[in-house]
């Protein structure tokens, strides 16, 4: 190729001007780099390091000599900011904000990183979210700690009572105190009808207009959600858009006028579920529009739901079982005092026949009325006791408390079984070193104990002697009934205080008792605030020993 030696020159002039003024442009560039707040790094194809300025040796905490020619290490991506972790050589590790740029070096193609120092920044970032954490997790601990506090609470509350009605009214006072503002308890009643039972306000102000929605009866229709919740046995929580939806639910105008004034923005409705079967409802009611029951709150109903249902069945489990009792007891009283009226008249003929009244009968059948008078004494003996336990069980129970001499009441026992011992031919004592021991108690109930066990003592008892002993010793007195007699086995020293139960081998067809004599005297010596013990070796006797407090709480001295 031929070149014109004018344009040659020309040309050369061109590029050398060119070149000039290239390198002042980079110097220029390079000292804008230089100077630059940022830290800047050329960083070549080859991930080494070209180039850095003043910043970065700060910012690595370095020279610059000794991080030109080292590889850059961190992955370098165009038009995103990254964040790096810089451990430095000199001083603290710091965070670093990059930004990177594909440009040329020296004329070959690099990447231009630039990064800034944003450690101040990411620590207050990292701060803010531990607290929004620490804060969060507090505050889940302490709603779940407020859960179970309320939960404990209203288990105690709920199960504070056996009786019925103050578990729900206790339930409801629990829910408009803490989960709503008022509460509604349903139940279901015998023939299936569904009622309010309870309803309780927050606000006492409100409480009365509150109890008054108790006097509309929920219509079978099924249009109040309470069937829909008894019929699925589901929770159902709902919110109420316009007086539409409340007029939907409401079951007549008055109804509707006191839900208004009471306030329906949502409700949860929960079934009382007692071994799955539903014995009623809960409503809990928000007034507010912008509160919303949410999943927390609704588990939280759910198990106080629970609760409360067994806490109901519970009540009326125990209520059919006292009903159940106090009738088999009236039964017991009736039948033993109609059989006392007939038998006494057999009793009293037969006396007036065996003393000759109106006139003496042969010798042979003197012998048949004995027997009839021993029999109906037994038959006696037995209705006495029945009568004694039939009354204890239903309640009979006042304490008629007195000051009584232990000495005297233990002659008055001694006067009716001191016949019966020498009919058996037991010798019968009685033991009472100092004749002024008193207490305070019922006379009465004091005799019953001691005719029974002392009539125990002589039952089983065939030779030797019954011992009447009371002592009074640190503020209380014991009287002890010691016999010589079978004694009992110790496998069946507790078994004797249960009602109807006797030690196998001592039932005795014709003279034996029906097994209710320890079971009353174990009732009154508690109701007298005593205790009863016993000690026995079989063969050789037993202590039947019974402590009362000389003087009972309450009793005064
Ligand atoms: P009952 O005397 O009418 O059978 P109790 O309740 O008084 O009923 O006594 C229950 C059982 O305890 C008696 O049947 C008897 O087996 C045993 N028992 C009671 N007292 C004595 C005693 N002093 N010695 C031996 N056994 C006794």
């Amino acid at each position: 190729m031929r070149v014109d030696r004018e344009t040659k020159s020309a040309s050369e002039g061109t590029v050398a001007t060119l070149t000039a003024r290239l390198e002042q442009s980079e110097a220029r560039f390079r000292d804008v780099i230089e100077r630059n707040a940022d830290a800047i790094v050329v960083v070549d194809l080859e991930g080494i390091v070209r180039f850095a300025n003043a910043a970065a040796e700060q910012l690595f905490g370095t020279t610059r000599e000794d991080l030109l020619g080292t590889d850059f290490g961190f992955p370098l991506v165009v038009g995103e900011t990254t964040e790096l972790d810089l451990l430095r050589r000199d001083g603290p590790p710091l965070v670093a904000e990059m930004r990177v740029v594909r440009s040329e070096w020296a004329g070959t193609p690099a990447w231009i990183a630039s990064m800034r120092d944003v450690t101040k920044r990411a620590e207050a970032e990292q701060n803010a979210r531990r607290l929004i954490r620490e804060q969060a997790a507090r505050s889940a601990a302490e709603r779940a700690v407020e859960r179970l506090r309320f939960l404990a609470d209203s288990s105690a509350a709920l199960s504070s009572s056996l009786d019925h009605g103050h578990t729900l009214s206790a339930l409801a006072k629990l829910c408009a105190s803490h989960l709503a503002d008022w509460a509604v308890v349903y139940i279901v009643d015998e023939q299936g009808q569904v009622g309010r039972l309870e309803v309780a306000h927050r606000d006492p102000a409100m409480e009365q207009v509150a109890r008054s929605i108790r006097d509309h009866p929920i219509e079978p229709d099924g249009r109040h959600p309470v069937h829909e919740v008894l019929r699925t046995g589901k929770t159902i929580v709902r919110r109420i858009g316009d007086d539409a939806d409340l007029r939907s639910i409401a079951q007549d105008e008055r109804h509707l006028e006191l839900l208004r004034e009471l306030g329906v923005a949502s409700y949860v409705l929960l079934p009382l579920l007692a071994r799955g079967h539903p014995v009623g409802g809960l409503a809990l009611v928000s007034g507010d529009r912008d509160r919303r029951f949410d999943d927390e709150e609704v588990a939280l109903a759910e198990d106080l739901a629970s609760h409360a249902a067994l806490a109901v069945d519970n009540a009326r489990l125990y209520r059919e079982a006292r009903e159940a009792d106090a009738s088999k007891m009236q039964l017991l009283a009736v039948i033993s005092h109609d059989l006392r009226t007939p038998l006494s008249s057999i009793i009293g003929y037969a006396d007036l026949l065996s003393m000759g009244v109106p006139e003496p009968i042969p010798e042979a059948s003197l012998h048949h009325v004995d027997r009839i008078r021993t029999g109906t004494r037994h038959l006696l003996y037995l209705i006495e006791e029945l009568l004694a336990f039939a009354r204890l069980g239903a309640g009979d129970g006042g304490l008629d408390l007195r000051d009584v001499s232990a000495s005297e009441v233990a002659r008055e026992v001694a006067d009716v079984m001191e016949p019966l011992a020498a009919e058996r031919g037991i010798a019968f004592h009685i033991d009472i070193p100092n004749d002024r021991v008193t207490l305070r108690t019922d006379p009465g109930k004091l005799r019953q104990v001691l005719v029974n066990l002392t009539s125990n003592a002589l039952k089983f008892t065939d030779e030797g002697e019954v011992r009447l002993e009371a002592a009074a010793m640190d503020g209380t007195v014991a009287f002890c009934v010691r016999d010589s007699g079978i004694g009992i086995g110790p496998d069946h020293l507790e078994d004797i205080f249960k009602p109807f139960w006797q030690v196998p081998e001592t039932r005795r067809s014709g003279e034996g008792g029906a097994g209710l004599g320890l079971s009353v005297v174990q009732k009154l010596v508690a109701m007298l605030g005593g205790e009863v013990s016993v000690e026995s070796v079989p063969g050789d006797g037993s202590v039947f020993t019974v402590r009362l407090p000389r003087y009972p709480l309450g009793a005064g001295k």
